[in-house]
């Protein structure tokens, strides 16, 4: 487009030269073809970040970050040293940014010719000098507040890509977009969403190689179909499109692993509730074999017999897909949940390295998904060289390891009865980064024994029949009694979280130090032997790499899901977190933002930085006086069941808020007043919280309501305070 404005002119010049010349009327030219206008590029030379810089950043610039996860291994290990075992302690706040957010904060900040590009809630992004914290710019995408809603897990970015002088965002709305490093100003834009009656929303960190940038996106729960698309990344025009699972039957195949697919679905017809499938995390480019590998997430609904009711293992979900970088043409795949039936999504981190393994040198990548076994992988043909469990497991007894598939346990299936199965739907390890330090050949992660009560959905039970709800969670299981399913099925146990030391070839775990909470931050690991991970307790730690000894510790206030990363500027080496916890079903009072709230920020630790972070105000707990109960019991439960199927996940377990987001039943009576404003109208939006009308009507809302003035109500009697 550009190109071929600029070529056109000597032809003009050319030809009035002719015309000149000549006495004979010129052929008529063939009208020229219209032209899309042309895509800017970048002004300046901030961010010129290229494949060949990021294959050397180890080795020729190890103070820069300069991808998701440092480069395209992704193995978040730095070798900077200035931060030792020794002087660790000496750590000390250099500076911290107020994100002026409570909405969670996950992303990797990036650090590229001493700038730090970052994404914070609503893909706010920034450019700030590395060493002092100061804005360079800041670009706000202006994402709609209803897509909050429209999020199974909030307000998130797990951050940007940095790429030929430019900042590529994928925002929360679906869109993918291209900025100018050196200012900000938007270059490109594009909508990766296929429908978007469906609620399909992007979390993930876009990753750019190969002159090309590719993006995922999310929504599996509520009922949409997984893709990953690569688009040129100086113009934004789409390259090539991969579908995760397959479409409706009645309609050509978009490509011809598709119709492979499509073989292992059976019966049911998924396609209208959506598949699933979604690459909402990893997303990892090898240079070694011009590949990409997605990560692909569990299926939608979660429960394979409504989702493919004649079995099969309905590819490709759950599965490490290797695709050709250049066509998007599949390689080969590996899944690791065939016919998944508990949301076990294989879109954790990948990561790349270079291992021998039984005496052979290998290319593999490695990955722990939500499922409990960590792989080890060959890359050049998919080969399955291990699968270890990483926690407790009880789904399956093992992976054989002939057929590489694994051993289902008959005994918890839950289609009949309910059942405690280990992991639960977030995994023996979620979304957290993980760390590889290849001198000591350990990876390091958050890992969680966390079990689930999954129940087969009643209706389906009674009726053999599931219809997808638009606009609501689609998940097959029985969520809206998932208060009294937890509490009342025997077998349970309180979830148990870790930061692990693991072998991926031996299954050793060499080490592991067990945290307050289950739920905490990634980790990065250095070539100094410490492994830097944040808490849900709002600490940011360094742990020795060889035992895991807690050398130093830093209360940043706020609970912590992201991952540190480190990087230095003219030889000072800094340590960075981004806090502010996730939503989460249940609230523990001993984290941070149960007792302050999420406090939103990036903080930046030295040696010998001698800031301070202010104590934030402890939240009031207080529950005020309710209106009064008008509702029968039957519409109290109906509003109890209500709430967990669509107000749960963000507001909390029976109406107790983990902090992250407003605890209902805090509201005031003038709050009671205006809650049909709020839940139906959606007066609150802007905020996050958008209205429900289409899918909720005012007797349901009134009965949630209910609901929540019972809990309220017993709460504050239990306090004394009624
Ligand atoms: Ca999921």
């Amino acid at each position: 487009m550009s190109l071929t404005f600029k070529s056109r002119w000597p032809v003009l010049v050319i030809c009035a030269a002719i015309a000149a010349c000549s006495q004979e009327a010129p052929t008529p030219a063939p009208a020229p073809a219209p032209e899309a206008p042309a895509v800017p590029a970048p002004a300046g030379t901030a961010g010129m970040v290229d494949d060949a810089r990021i294959n050397a950043s180890e080795t020729a610039e190890p103070e820069s970050w300069l991808s998701y996860g440092k480069d395209y291994r992704e193995q978040r290990y730095s070798t900077l040293t200035q931060i030792n075992s020794e002087n660790v302690g000496e750590l000390g706040l250099e500076w911290y940014l107020d994100l002026d957010t409570i909405h969670p904060l996950e992303a990797t900040p990036l650090v590229v010719d001493g700038v730090m590009y970052l994404t914070s809630a609503w893909n706010i992004t920034y450019a700030l000098n590395a060493a002092t914290g100061a804005e360079i710019w800041r670009y706000d995408p202006e994402v709609p507040g209803e897509f909050a809603r429209k999020a199974c897990c909030g307000v998130i970015s797990r951050g940007l890509a940095v790429y030929e002088g430019r900042v590529h965002v994928a925002t929360l709305d679906g869109r993918l977009l291209a900025l100018d490093a050196a200012d900000g100003a938007l270059l490109w834009e594009v909508d990766t969403v296929i429908d978007r009656e469906r609620f399909y929303t992007i979390t993930g960190a876009p990753r750019a190689a190969g002159g090309k940038v590719y993006i995922g996106n999310g929504g599996a729960e509520f009922g949409v179909r997984g893709y990953v698309t690569a688009y040129d990344a100086a113009t934004g025009e789409q390259e090539w499109r991969f579908f995760t699972v397959p479409g409706n039957p009645a309609l050509p195949f978009e490509h011809p692993e598709m119709e492979m697919a499509a073989e292992t679905w059976k019966g049911g017809e998924w396609w209208e509730i959506g598949g699933g499938g979604t690459v909402w995390n990893s997303i990892v480019y090898d240079p070694d074999f011009d590949s990409v590998y997605i990560g692909v997430g569990n299926g939608a609904p979660w429960t394979r017999a409504i989702r493919s009711p004649g079995g099969g293992d309905n590819l490709f979900l759950s599965s490490i897909v290797a695709l050709d970088a250049d066509t998007g043409a599949m390689k080969w795949y590996y899944q690791t949940t065939p016919g998944d039936n508990w949301d076990y999504t294989a879109v954790q981190d990948i990561m790349l390295a270079d291992m021998n393994v039984d005496g052979v040198d290998r290319k593999v990548l490695m990955q722990a998904p939500k499922n409990g076994f960590f792989y080890v992988i060959d890359r050049a043909d998919g080969t399955l060289l291990r699968a270890h469990p990483y926690g407790a497991v009880t789904w399956a007894t093992h992976v054989d390891m002939d057929t590489g598939r694994p051993v289902e346990n008959a005994e918890v299936d839950y289609s009949e009865e309910e059942q405690w199965i280990l992991p639960g739907p977030l995994g023996a390890h979620n979304w957290q980064a993980m760390a590889y330090d290849p001198e000591r050949g350990l990876v390091y992660f958050p890992a969680q024994d966390a079990a689930f009560v999954y129940a087969m959905d009643d209706d389906y039970k009674e009726t053999g029949l599931y219809k997808r709800s638009p606009g609501r969670s689609n998940l097959g299981i029985e969520f809206g009694r998932i208060a009294q399913l937890l509490t009342e099925t025997p077998g349970g146990a309180a979830p148990v979280g870790y930061l692990k030391a693991f072998d991926p070839l031996t299954g050793e775990t060499a080490w592991s130090v067990q945290h307050a909470d289950w739920w905490n931050g990634g980790t990065v690991a250095t070539a100094a032997g410490l492994v830097f991970q944040g808490d849900s307790l709002g600490n940011l730690s360094a742990f020795d790499s060889d035992d895991g000894s807690i050398l130093w510790q830093s209360n940043t206030f706020t609970s912590i899901v992201a991952p540190p990363m480190t990087y230095a500027v003219d030889g000072k080496q800094f340590v960075a977190i981004m806090t502010g916890a996730g939503i989460r079903l249940d609230a523990i009072p001993e984290t941070a933002t149960y007792q302050y709230g999420n406090w939103g920020k990036v903080v930046v630790y030295a040696l010998g930085g001698t800031g301070e972070l202010p104590t934030p105000t402890a939240r009031d707990l207080s529950i005020p006086e309710q209106p009064e109960l008008t509702a029968s019991a039957a519409d109290i439960a109906r509003g109890e069941e209500l709430y967990h199927d669509i107000c749960g996940t963000c507001h909390g377990l029976a109406a107790v808020s983990s902090g992250t987001l407003p605890d209902l039943r805090m509201m005031t009576k003038e709050r009671h007043a205006a809650f049909n404003a709020v839940v139906l109208d959606g007066i609150l939006r802007n905020n996050g919280m958008a209205g429900f009308s289409d899918t909720l009507d005012a007797t349901d809302v009134g009965r949630i309501q209910q609901y929540l003035i019972k809990r309220a109500t017993e709460d504050r009697a239990a306090a004394g305070e009624a």
